[in-house]
C-alpha cells in the first residue's frame, strides 16, 4: 500500500486504486431493515414486484440483503476514471480558522458537472437499464443536481431522460434545466398537466410549489405507461442507491489509510441518506464487526427533521402514495416543507438502511437552522475556496460544531466529513443570507402532525 506523508493537503488515489466492488452493508447488518411491503398486498415485495418500476438487476440489487461486496461494471468503472478517484482533502485553513486541536478531512465529490455525488448513482442506473434493453428513463430531481448527474448519464449511455422538476425549482433555477437540456434531458415542471397524478394534485392546490414526492409519482406514472420501455430510477434513498455510493467511503477509507489516519467522527449531511450511508458504509462495517467505534452523525435541516423529529413508521416513498411502502424515519409523506427553506435536503422520509442503523443506537443525528448553515457554507468557501451546496454546507456545520467541541475539550480527534457538492446555482439563496434576508422555519409540533396524519393506517403502523 501507498504511504504518503500526512502533510498532504489532497490525496488523490490512483485511477488502478479505484474500488472494484460496491460495498453492501445490509449483509454486515445484525437485524435487517424490516422489509419493504407491497402497498396492495402488505406483503414483502419481490423482484417481480419492483421489475415494472425498476430494471430488474437494480431491482435485484435493491433486495440483496447477503451479497457483501458486489462487482462494479466495467462500463461503469470507465466512466467512473473521467471524474473519480475524488481528492480527499485536509481542511487544515477551515482548521486554522476555527483553532481546533482536530484535524478535519473532507471527501469532496463536486468535482463534475452535475456539481454532486449523484453521478456516481445515475451511472451505474443508466448503465442497467441500457444493458437491458430499455429505451429511457423516467425520474424527478429536486434541486437539479440528481436531473442533471441522470440526463449526463443518460447521453452518455444513449437513453432518452425525462425529469419531473419540483415547480419552485424549476422557476428558481432556470440554468439547471438548461444545463440538463445540453444532455438532451427532457424537463417538465412539477405537478404537471402531463399525467392523472399531476393533474389530480394540480386540481386539489392549483397553487402548490411541488414537493419531490410529487414529482416522483409524476415520474413513476411516466414509466409505467410507456409500454415496458422504460423504468423510473431514483437518486437517493433506497438501497441501491446506497450501494453504489458506497464508492465515496470505500476511496475515503484507503485514503486515510494511507495518511495514517482513522476517523473518529464522520459526518455527512442527510437528505434521503444516500450520500451518508455511502460514506460511512466501510467504517459502519468496522463498528458492526466490533473492530472500531467511530461516532456517525446525520445532518439535516430543522426544518425537514426526519431523524430527530420523524416517526419511525411504513411510508410511501411518494406523496402520490404509488411506490411501495418502506419503513424509515419520516415526516409522513404528505409532508412539505416551508417554502422559505432554501437548504435542500428536502425529501420528507430516510433511507431505510440508516433509519435501522439510526434506531438501532449506530448512528445519531443532529438539525440545523438554515441561516447556520450558511453561516457554515460562508466560512468554509472563504478558508477553502469552494463554493459549497446548501446541502453539503449541512455537513460542514456539523463538522466544524465537533472541531468547536474538540476546541473546548483539547482533544485532537479525527473528523471525515462527506461534501457532497458545490453551491453555483444557489446563489439566490446565498443572495437571501447574505442581504440578511434569510429566516429560519421550524415546523410546530402541529406542522409535523398534520404530516404523520398522512402516514398509511395500515396495521403495520399501529401503535406508532
Ligand atoms: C442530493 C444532494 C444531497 C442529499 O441527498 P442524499 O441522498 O441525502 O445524499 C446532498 N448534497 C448534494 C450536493 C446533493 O445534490
Amino acid at each position: 500500500m501507498t504511504c504518503r506523508p500526512s502533510s498532504e493537503y489532497k490525496t488523490y488515489l490512483t485511477e488502478e486504486e479505484l474500488p472494484t466492488h460496491y460495498y453492501n452493508v445490509r449483509a454486515d447488518m445484525r437485524n435487517d431493515h424490516d422489509p419493504m411491503l407491497n402497498p396492495a398486498t402488505l406483503k414483502p415485495v419481490t423482484v417481480d414486484d419492483l421489475a415494472p418500476v425498476f430494471a430488474t438487476e437494480l431491482a435485484k440489487q435493491e433486495l440483496n440483503a447477503t451479497d457483501r461486496f458486489i462487482p462494479i461494471p466495467e462500463p461503469v468503472r470507465e466512466f467512473y476514471r473521467m471524474y473519480r478517484p475524488s481528492p480527499l482533502v485536509h481542511a487544515r485553513y477551515l482548521e486554522e480558522a476555527l483553532g481546533t486541536p482536530a484535524k478535519i478531512y473532507y471527501k469532496f465529490e463536486g468535482n463534475n458537472t452535475s456539481g454532486s455525488h449523484k453521478l456516481n448513482s445515475a451511472v451505474a442506473q443508466a448503465y442497467y437499464a441500457k444493458l437491458q434493453g430499455l429505451t429511457g428513463v423516467t425520474t424527478e430531481t429536486g434541486a437539479g443536481q440528481w436531473g442533471t448527474a441522470l440526463a449526463e448519464a443518460c447521453s452518455y449511455f444513449g437513453l432518452t431522460c425525462d425529469v419531473y422538476m419540483v415547480k419552485c425549482s424549476y422557476e428558481q433555477k432556470p440554468f439547471r434545466k438548461a444545463v440538463m437540456g445540453v444532455f438532451d434531458a427532457r424537463v417538465t415542471a412539477s405537478p404537471s398537466p402531463t399525467t392523472d397524478i399531476g393533474r389530480k394534485i394540480l386540481a386539489e392546490t392549483p397553487d402548490t410549489t411541488g414537493s419531490l414526492g410529487c414529482a416522483i409519482s409524476e415520474a413513476v406514472e411516466a414509466a409505467l405507461n410507456s409500454g415496458g420501455t422504460k423504468r423510473y430510477v431514483l437518486g437517493s434513498v433506497l438501497n441501491q442507491v446506497l450501494l453504489h455510493q458506497s464508492i465515496i467511503g470505500l476511496e475515503s477509507k484507503i485514503a486515510m489509510e494511507q495518511l495514517g489516519e482513522y476517523p473518529d467522527v464522520v459526518v455527512g449531511c442527510a437528505g434521503g441518506g444516500s450520500n451518508l450511508g455511502g460514506l460511512i458504509a466501510p467504517f459502519m462495517a468496522d463498528k458492526l464487526r466490533g473492530v472500531k467505534n467511530p461516532r456517525i452523525v446525520a445532518v439535516e435541516p430543522a426544518s425537514c427533521p426526519s431523524f430527530t423529529r420523524g416517526r419511525y413508521a411504513y411510508d410511501f416513498c411518494d406523496t402520490g402514495r404509488v411506490t411501495p411502502l418502506a419503513r424509515m424515519y419520516t415526516l409522513g409523506c404528505g409532508f412539505i416543507p416551508s417554502a422559505n427553506h432554501a437548504g435542500g435536503l428536502r425529501y420528507h422520509g430516510m433511507s431505510p438502511i440508516l433509519s435501522k442503523l439510526y434506531h438501532d443506537g449506530y448512528m445519531e443525528a443532529v438539525a440545523y437552522e438554515q441561516t447556520r448553515v450558511f453561516e457554515a457554507a460562508v466560512l468554509f468557501a472563504k478558508r477553502e475556496t469552494i463554493l459549497p451546496a446548501p446541502e453539503s454546507a449541512h455537513a460542514i456545520r456539523g463538522a466544524i460544531d465537533e472541531a468547536l467541541k474538540c476546541k473546548e475539550s483539547g482533544e485532537a480527534k479525527t473528523i471525515l466529513f462527506g461534501l457532497t457538492g458545490t453551491g453555483y446555482f444557489d446563489m439566490t439563496a446565498y443572495e437571501n443570507y447574505l442581504s440578511g434576508k434569510m429566516s429560519d422555519s421550524i415546523p410546530t409540533d402541529e406542522d409535523l402532525q398534520k404530516g404523520f396524519d398522512s402516514l398509511p393506517k395500515i396495521p403495520q403502523n399501529e401503535g406508532i
